[in-house]
């Protein structure tokens, strides 16, 4: 076959089997093209589409959770730092399903044990906690641990760094579904700690709930990003998400 005569096949097929569900044939060439995305230079750093909701420099876009003012805690080296004490933080945005990156740092200096060491969290939604917590020889309740959906699902595996280190998160959200207090289609968690896939769609039980049961209550469709103030000096960096 000469390439002439191939060419006109390059975009598509108009004589090929629709494929069910989709109300396309295969390799339909009036599929619609997908949006072009550029990705960051490097892994971790922001595509084209991202909406940054932390760059290192300011705390614009974020505010108190207890009051709605201001965010309290500090920006330092390019990271956001818990100031104990002044409560958790939420973005101004809010949304749903998405693309979330976050990273995050345990104190240096080793402090407490358990649930007392390096303890925030990464509350999509404001309200589904998945774990930080620094758990590098650190043991404590495996629903506790890093990458858990805590008070649900432990991660698949430990993969935290050692103190002081950098960690990331890359998780894919998808919110659930609900008419009023009736759930129509649960939450559902993909969590990508430092490269290792620790939560496979898990689906959640419902909101996290600390020494109770998960349970899915009335919610608006979409919510802010919340991180925790546990009185742990967390800092956090680079956070960003694609909603999908
Ligand atoms: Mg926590």
């Amino acid at each position: 076959m000469s390439i002439v005569e191939h060419v006109p096949n390059q975009l598509g097929y108009g004589d090929t089997p629709v494929i069910p569900q989709t109300g396309f044939r295969v390799h339909d060439r009036d599929r619609g093209q997908p949006p072009v995305v550029t990705p960051g230079a490097r892994a971790g750093d922001p595509p084209s589409d991202a909406i940054i909701l932390f760059d290192g420099q300011s705390l614009d876009g974020w505010e108190s959770v207890r009051d709605g003012g201001a965010a309290q805690w500090q920006v330092v080296d390019g990271a956001m730092e818990v100031v104990a004490r002044t409560g958790d933080i939420r973005s101004t945005a809010h949304f749903g399903d998405c693309q979330l990156h976050v990273e995050f740092r345990s104190p240096p200096v080793v402090k407490g044990h358990g649930q007392g060491r390096g303890n925030s969290g990464v509350f999509l939604m404001g309200i589904y906690e998945i774990q930080v917590l620094d758990c590098f020889d650190n043991p404590t309740y495996a629903d506790g641990t890093t990458g858990g959906l805590y008070g649900q699902y432990p991660p698949t595996a430990n993969a935290c760094r050692e103190p002081g280190e950098w960690s990331t998160y890359d998780i894919i959200w998808k919110a659930p579904r609900m008419d009023g207090d009736r759930l129509v289609d649960p939450a559902a968690a993909t969590v990508i700690l430092n490269g290792v896939v620790v939560q496979n769609h898990q689906v959640l039980l419902g909101q996290t709930n600390h020494k109770a049961l998960p349970a899915y209550h009335a919610q608006p469709s979409t919510g802010p990003l919340k991180l925790q103030d546990h009185g742990d000096l967390v800092r956090f960096r680079n956070i960003w998400y694609r909603p999908l």
